[in-house]
């Protein structure tokens, strides 16, 4: 029905008939973007670990600038992509792109780490272990340095199947994370299971952590247990120092949000290490 394809194709609506319009048009405009490699590119949002203060690497997320529409946020494309088996492609491209990132700046000297989200149809394709690795081979990249982000929710869907991907890739050396935990429905025996090294607490969990104690408990909650089966966390969407202020009593191990940096074009994220590098300014010196 219309809910399982996410698109509205018996509506009668005028509204629904309008968005039904502008998803197949969006979807038609992608494919093509993708196959010419034009009007995608990837930001790059920093990580930074709470202990140093250092940067130590960051967040790949994708961008499209639709020729007439403008810039469409993956909130928007990325779910259609997904319900039409566009995901295989548009994960191959993304991986491509910032291995290559990657590459270029081992090249310059910069030892980043960079993580990219996934979809779930990539863990049920049993070749997609092998084609990463493909790709940090050719580039002559270490698997170490990328990470690959994927949802409880994406996992859930076949947890079978996909625990056979992530395993394939952890063996490989491939950092695993779960993004946006506490959203999805996982069960605690299931996280111990995983062969993750990150946990990325949702933004939605984080934003109130200032102003509701329970709130703070349950962070606290989280970032123990996941410490505890020996994973890193990551603290998503801090905005505010009130926030990383409370973040810091957790034990959370790292931050990414607006407060630092929203995600930058690679050369400007290169530039923002720099300056947080040599100059040591106060709003970048975190330690
Ligand atoms: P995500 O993986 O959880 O990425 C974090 C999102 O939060 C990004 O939105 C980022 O720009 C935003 N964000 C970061 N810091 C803050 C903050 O302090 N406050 C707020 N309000 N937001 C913050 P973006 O780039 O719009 O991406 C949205 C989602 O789209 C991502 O959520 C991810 O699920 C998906 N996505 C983005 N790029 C890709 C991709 O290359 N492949 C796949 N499969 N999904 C992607
Ligand atoms: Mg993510
Ligand atoms: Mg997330
Ligand atoms: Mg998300």
């Amino acid at each position: 029905d219309a809910r399982a394809t996410g698109l509205p194709f018996h509506s009668h609506s005028a509204t629904s008939d309008k968005a039904f319009r502008r998803s197949f048009a969006l979807l038609r405009d992608f494919e093509v973007a993708l196959a010419a490699s034009s009007d995608l590119r990837l930001v790059y949002q920093p990580r930074i670990d709470l202990a140093s203060g250092q940067c130590l690497g960051a967040e790949a997320l994708l961008r499209w600038t639709h020729p007439t529409l403008g810039p469409i946020g993956p909130s928007e494309f990325i779910p259609l992509i997904e319900r039409m088996s566009l995901a295989t492609p548009t994960t191959a491209w993304v991986i491509e792109t910032a291995v290559a990132q990657i590459a270029s700046w081992r090249e310059a000297g910069l030892d980043l780490t960079v993580s990219v989200n996934i979809s779930s149809a990539n863990l049920h394709d049993s070749g997609f272990a092998d084609s990463v690795k493909a790709v940090l081979r050719r580039h002559g990249v270490p698997p170490t340095v990328i990470e690959l982000e994927v949802t409880e929710t994406a996992i859930m869907n076949d947890a079978e199947l996909a625990l056979t991907q992530l395993n394939q890739l952890a063996e490989a050396g491939i950092r695993l994370a779960i993004d946006d935990f506490g959203t999805g429905y996982s069960s605690l025996s299931y996280l111990q299971r995983l062969p993750i090294h990150v946990v990325k607490i949702d933004r939605s969990f984080i934003a109130r952590i200032d102003t509701d104690p329970r709130q703070l408990s349950l962070i606290t909650m989280m970032v123990s247990m996941a410490k505890h089966l020996g994973h890193r966390v990551v603290a998503e969407g801090v905005e505010t120092p009130a926030v990383l202020d409370r973040l810091r009593s957790t034990g959370c191990d790292e931050v990414q949000g607006y407060l630092f940096s929203h995600p930058l074009p690679p050369q400007d994220f290169v530039a923002w290490t720099k300056v947080g590098r040599r100059d040591e300014a106060p709003d970048r010196r975190l330690a």
